[in-house]
């Protein structure tokens, strides 16, 4: 395939795009790809080269290059041509495949950090092969994103061989590995695995206790494939590992009884396209009679609308084995886009245990969130980030506004001979899938292999029971058991199969017409026990390869003979890009083949965009009974209805990553704290700083109050302080220098008894303990907030500004409790024992839940906590140590075996318990009640404090002095 070939295959990819697109799109891309031409030609010049060097020194040119750039003296621009010169030439040792002109064009694209588009089957595995080698080079991880853990580990196995010939390390991450396991693959140059591990091991590294527990190094480059699977479908339901809260509650139970007995449009309305359900006035007060409430709008009551509209939900809108399965009693998530389960994902804000009450089981205990992130937020993290999919044009804007990633469309290697078809359309379902099964079986009777789409498990379902009492033979893939779908879908192109499968089961795996030759060689390998890529007995394999590959081809040349392979959609999807991807099934590498869609006017689609449209059109059109049309006005009026959806869906998509802004900001700041806490990084200076902003804020709530200031530094800092230096404090204007002075000699007093490096140890432990208990707090409060901020309602006040303002004020509050904690608890903590220094974190890691078990942890100190001094008076402790109740925080912390996710709780307990008598005996106030300044990182705000005869923030009504703030 030459470059002249490939360029005037430009216009016609043009076709899958539509008109509008390609006018204002088209263009360009062509100026991108044929830019690419000297490029391409390099690489291909210096094909004599990379055949003429021997693997050792493959290896050897790897290392120079490591170095060179190491030190400044090249670019991986530079590089490029040559690097992927001679990726090509390993993988035509290794594998057997040259990688074609079109995919050279796709790794530059991919290290230029856009998106190539590539039709299915052109290879995106291979592509993908020439950036990651060559990003790898800077000497940081770099990713390979995929859908499932089985393209993780399949694609890591398949391309394995041609990173070591070259002399980088790969490896793949899989779910159900351990920390332990994943740290030596988060080594490797090239690193595989799932967006939902990428991203849980994110979060769970921000929740970890040590940096040798960490996994994830930089996040540096990324490659996701089947881009728009997972930054666009996927991105809906944002990351969140949870803990169990403080109590769980009976009122799923009841609103789910409430929900049964109201009824639809007299005490309800459902909104379909919004999902949701609202209760009308009169539903109100039937709901407020059962729960036997006078009113929801009386404190104590305000949530149970939210509980009986999520069992509205849950009963209107969300049905089994449409919107979930139910598996080993568990509600399982099913991607209405791929038809896909997603294991432990969960529906958030309750409406999970609404599904699962509704299906009699016992609503899992309330979870609250621990830590969260969208995909979005995620993938925004690395230095570059590139993508890869068949259908990515439809969504060209949306990828360009969220994630400045271009899409560029590769031409294919050879044109596309793919016939699509009209749509025809028929007036019931009924009589669609009656017409459907007769084109089954009429293809089938001629042998022609056919791969039927659905839109649901269940739709796969009910067609699989018509064909069987036809007695056609079929295979079903319905989104349960992804490698046991890869190795049916790999042979859906064989003579005569018939496949049903949701739009997207089985997605990354190529279907070959006459059946799949990677798969016959893995068994032929298997069978002459040889290895794939064997660095040893590449000639063997090299026969072996070309004999299957004779059979293959003859197996493929009959198959093609009878029009190759015929994709048969169902119904229309609610988003072109989905139909385009199971279209794009058929008619690979310029493989005959021909797709069409059966719909009918009762589809979901139809019923929920046009209804009043589809009436008219039945009689404008005479449709009567069995009668078929192929209309170009319905398949117009259908384009229009998905372009609605994608947009609605996008507006959705969007307003989630304005509603995460906020908290995307607050983590960046938090987690980047933690770090250099973890890290030990300035940590003396740290504490200094939070103390002094305590004392600060001390000063402002007891302005004018020397004696009550006083009071509340000894029992803060169990220190007495003097009287003219609390006086300064507290005056207008006044200064807090003296009574920071006091704090700080006191300070170096403790320092220098414990010697600097336990210091830093204690210092390290109660920041990392105040950070995450408060932080843990904060997004309890945040989930509040937005189901408050719902229920609120939009009166007069954006939602959205609402939220954000509020969590602003409430990330202040974060920040002055994190402050206060470390204040209250630095001066006091005591060092017992002679073990303090021995007594590490052991036995062995456990698993939680997640996979990402804690490793242990270097040794930390065993802490104790000193209370508060009893007796004694202003000026009685100054100078010493208090003589107060040497107490244990806890125990040495341990690793508890299936501990809870990440030791948090245990921490949590700890610190909890270690404030209980502190914030019992001090003054110091709540985290309500004044409004903090920012954390360290952050220049010093004014600070703004509740007045005492002020209402208090809490709420409560009272005047502050007499409630939160006495
Ligand atoms: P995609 O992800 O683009 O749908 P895959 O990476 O799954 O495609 O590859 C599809 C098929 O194309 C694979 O079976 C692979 O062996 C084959 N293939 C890819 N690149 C080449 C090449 N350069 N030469 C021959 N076959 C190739
Ligand atoms: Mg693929």
């Amino acid at each position: 395939m030459d470059w002249d070939q490939i360029t005037d295959r430009l216009s016609t990819g043009g076709e899958r795009i539509g008109r509008a697109l390609k006018a204002t799109f088209g263009s360009r891309n062509e100026r991108v790809v044929r830019a690419l031409e000297p490029i391409v030609r390099e690489v291909n010049a210096l094909e004599p080269w990379a055949k003429s060097l021997s693997a050792e020194q493959f290896k050897e040119q790897t290392v120079a290059w490591r170095r060179e750039l190491a030190e400044g003296r090249t670019t991986l621009d530079l590089i490029l041509p040559k690097a992927y010169a001679l990726v090509r030439e390993a993988s035509v040792r290794t594998l057997g495949l040259r990688h074609f002109d079109v995919q050279i064009v796709g790794g530059v694209i991919l290290h230029r950090g856009a998106i190539a588009e590539m039709m299915t089957g052109e290879g995106k595995t291979l592509v993908a092969t020439l950036p990651l080698y060559l990003n790898s080079l800077e000497g940081k991880p770099v990713y390979l994103v995929t859908v499932n853990d089985y393209l993780a580990r399949r694609d890591c196995a398949w391309m394995g061989p041609i990173y070591s010939y070259m002399g980088a390390s790969s490896g793949a991450i899989q779910s159900q590995m351990n920390a332990w396991d994943r740290k030596p693959i988060y080594a490797c140059d090239i690193v595989y695995g799932t967006n939902n591990e990428f991203g849980f091991d994110y979060l769970r590294d921000n929740m970890k206790g040590s940096v040798e527990e960490q996994v994830q190094r930089h996040l540096w480059y990324a490659i996701v494939d089947e881009v728009d699977s997972i930054l666009i479908d996927e991105a809906r339901t944002p990351l969140i590992i949870s803990g169990p809260a403080e109590e769980s509650s009976g009122k799923y139970k009841i609103a789910d009884g409430i929900a049964r007995k109201l009824v639809r449009d007299e005490h309800y309305e459902v909104k379909e396209k919004e999902r949701q359900a609202t209760l009308l006035e009169a539903g109100i007060i039937e709901a407020e009679k059962m729960v036997g409430v006078e009113s929801f709008y009386t404190p104590g009551n305000e949530d149970w609308p939210h509980y009986i509209e999520n069992a509205l939900r849950a009963h209107n809108l969300y049905l089994k084995d449409r919107e979930y399965v139910v598996e080993e009693g568990e509600v399982v998530i099913v991607d209405e886009f791929t038809g896909r389960k997603m294991q432990g994902r969960r529906w958030s804000d309750g409406l999970h245990q609404a599904v699962e009450t509704k299906e009699g089981l016992p609503p899992r205990q309330e979870n609250q969130t621990l830590a969260t992130i969208t995909f979005q937020n995620y993938f925004r993290l690395f230095k570059k980030l590139a993508g890869m999919t068949g259908t990515a044009l439809t969504e060209a804007n949306e990828f360009h506004k969220i994630y400045h990633l271009d899409v560029v469309q590769i031409p294919t290697n050879l044109p596309l001979a793919r016939e699509d078809h009209n749509d025809v359309v028929y007036r019931t379902e009924k009589e669609k899938w009656t017409a459907i099964v007769e084109e089954i079986e009429r293809a089938h009777g001629i042998g022609q292999p056919i791969l039927v789409g659905t839109t649901s498990v269940e739709k796969s379902e009910l067609l699989s029971g018509m064909l069987a009492r036809r007695g056609i033979r079929h295979e079903v893939l319905n989104a349960k058991n992804h490698e046991r779908e890869a190795n049916i879908v790999a042979l859906a192109g064989e003579m005569a199969a018939v496949t049903v499968a949701t739009n997207m089961a089985g997605r990354g795996t190529d279907i070959k017409l006459g059946g799949n030759f990677e798969w016959r060689l893995r068994k032929a390998l298997e069978e002459a026990e040889l290895q794939e890529g064997d660095p040893e007995r590449l000639a063997e394999i090299d026969v072996i390869r070309k004999r299957l590959r004779g059979v293959c081809d003859r197996d493929q040349a009959e198959v093609l003979e009878l029009g190759g392979l015929y994709v048969l959609g169902t119904e229309r999807h609610e988003a072109r890009r989905i139909d385009n991807q199971l279209r794009g099934r058929s008619g690979r590498q310029g493989d005959a083949g021909r797709s069409r869609f059966y719909l009918s006017l009762q589809d979901d689609l139809m019923r929920r965009f046009y209804r009043e449209w589809v009436t008219n059109a039945m009689e404008k059109l005479g449709m009567t009974e069995g009668q078929e049309i192929e209309s170009r006005m319905v398949t117009r009026a259908i384009e229009k209805a998905q372009k609605k959806v994608e947009d609605y869906n996008f507006e959705v998509r969007k307003s989630l990553l304005e509603y995460d802004e906020v908290m995307d900001q607050q983590r960046k700041t938090i987690y980047s704290v933690r770090q250099e806490v973890l890290e030990g990084k300035d940590l003396r200076e740290k504490a200094e700083s939070f103390l002094q902003r305590a004392i600060d804020r001390a000063a402002e709530v007891h302005r004018g109050d020397a004696a009550g200031f006083a009071a509340w530094y000894l029992k803060t800092f169990g220190i007495s302080v003097s009287s003219e230096a609390a006086e300064q404090a507290v005056v207008k204007d006044g200064s807090t220098q003296a009574a920071l002075k006091t704090g700080l000699d006191y300070y170096d007093e403790r320092e220098k008894t414990l010697g600097d490096e336990l210091m830093r140890k204690v210092e390290q432990y109660l920041l990392l303990n105040a950070i995450d208990s408060r932080w843990k707090d904060h997004l309890h409060a945040i989930d509040s907030l937005k189901t408050g901020i719902g229920l609120r309602g939009y009166g007069q006040l954006d939602p959205k500004n609402e939220y954000k303002r509020e969590g602003f004020l409430l990330f202040q509050q974060l920040q002055g409790a994190v402050e206060d904690e470390i204040a209250s608890l630095i001066l006091r903590i005591r060092v017992s024992g002679p073990d303090a220094q021995g007594a590490g974190r052991d036995g062995p890691p456990g698993g939680d839940g997640l996979g990402g078990g804690a490793m242990p942890s270097p040794s930390s100190p065993r802490l104790s906590y000193q209370g508060p001094a009893k007796t004694s008076g202003p000026g009685d402790g100054a100078g010493g140590p208090p003589a107060g109740i040497g107490r244990p925080i806890a125990p040495a912390p341990r690793r508890v075996s299936a501990a809870h996710a990440f030791d948090f709780k245990r921490r949590q307990e700890q610190v909890a318990q270690a404030m209980r008598p502190a914030q019992a005996s001090s003054g110091s106030p709540g985290p309500t009640s004044a409004a903090g300044t920012g954390a360290a990182p952050r220049p010093a705000a004014p600070v703004k404090v509740v007045g005492r005869n002020d209402p208090c923030p809490c709420g409560s009504g009272k005047k502050y002095k007499k409630c939160h703030g006495s």
